[in-house]
């Protein structure tokens, strides 16, 4: 299996410090966490911006590969496979047996991800802590979700999650994967870059003062795979809009309607999704 080798930088501070690490492109067509990294590496290359302590690894693109072909991934969805395997089956296994060290050796960690739907950035905490609570509230973002992993394994999901966050959380790390914004918005990159920065002084490895957000946090709840290319949407779904119970949500393969089972959030809707991926997910507001 031939791959291009992952490119990443890192950097230290004059001092001992809290290493923090970042993922671009985890997701082969989410470019603003390549951007946002690329003009973030130039900053410090280039001695405009330099750490107080501590250091900063970047991973611009994780996945070259689906980079390249602007896809989401190649073979398997690299962030619900992300654990070691002694004998990848696909390339994307093979990206994280490449990737994994990195969280390994970091102490805080930050997934730059963009959505499919048009919507305002959001803050996946999967594993709430006041480590990650306290991050997530100096990032470029009014709104949390929490849930995920516990989603996962339920088992009517009948679908698995290895992801970078879970990865994080179970080596002992502070990880947060924030979705900057739609996959072309070019404000997606100035939110990743905002990102960075704050997370970065959060951690006190660049000078300078974080912002405290207050968070509005969405409990996931459900998720809907795609069970046919026959199902369609409702409406065009937005990001985060709300939807009353009872309100028709898709069409299943038949035409019959499915419809919200209480009043809820609409999470990340994929209209273009593929069969077996993730179709729409919903949420309950547990706090504002
Ligand atoms: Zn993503």
């Amino acid at each position: 299996m031939l791959w291009r080798m992952i490119e990443s930088f890192e950097f230290k501070g004059p001092e001992a410090g809290p290493a923090v690490l970042f993922f671009g492109a985890i997701h082969g067509n989410e470019v603003c966490g390549p951007k946002a990294i690329r003009r973030f590496v130039d900053e410090l290359q280039s001695g405009v911006r330099s750490l107080q302590k501590g250091s900063v690894t970047f991973v611009p693109v994780c996945s070259p590969r689906a980079y390249e072909a602007n896809t989401r991934y190649c073979e398997e969805n690299l962030n619900r496979i992300f654990k070691r395997t002694e004998n990848p089956t696909s390339y994307e296994a093979a990206l994280a047996n490449e990737l994994a060290p990195f969280i390994e050796r970091c102490d805080v960690f930050l997934d730059l991800h963009s959505m499919t739907a048009s919507g305002k950035p959001f803050i996946f905490i999967d594993f709430p802590s006041d480590a990650t609570h306290a991050l997530a509230r100096s990032l470029p973002a009014e709104m949390a979700i929490v849930g995920w992993p516990e989603l996962y394994k339920r088992p009517e999901t009948e679908h698995d999650s290895f992801d970078t966050t879970t990865y994080a959380a179970e080596h002992g790390k502070a990880g947060l994967l924030i979705e900057c914004g739609q996959h072309e918005d070019p404000e997606a990159a100035e939110v990743a870059y905002r990102a960075i920065e704050n997370t970065l002084i959060h951690c006190g490895v660049l000078l300078g003062n974080a912002p405290e957000n207050d968070l509005t946090i969405i409990e996931m709840d459900r998720v809907f795979f795609r069970k046919s290319e026959a199902e369609k949407f409702a409406k065009d779904w937005q990001h985060l809009e709300h939807v009353n119970k009872d309100e028709i949500l898709f069409y299943d393969e038949n035409g019959a309607p499915v419809t919200a089972p209480y009043d809820a959030y609409v999470i990340m809707p994929k209209e273009s999704a593929k069969v077996d991926e993730e179709w729409l997910y919903l949420g309950k507001k547990i706090s504002a």
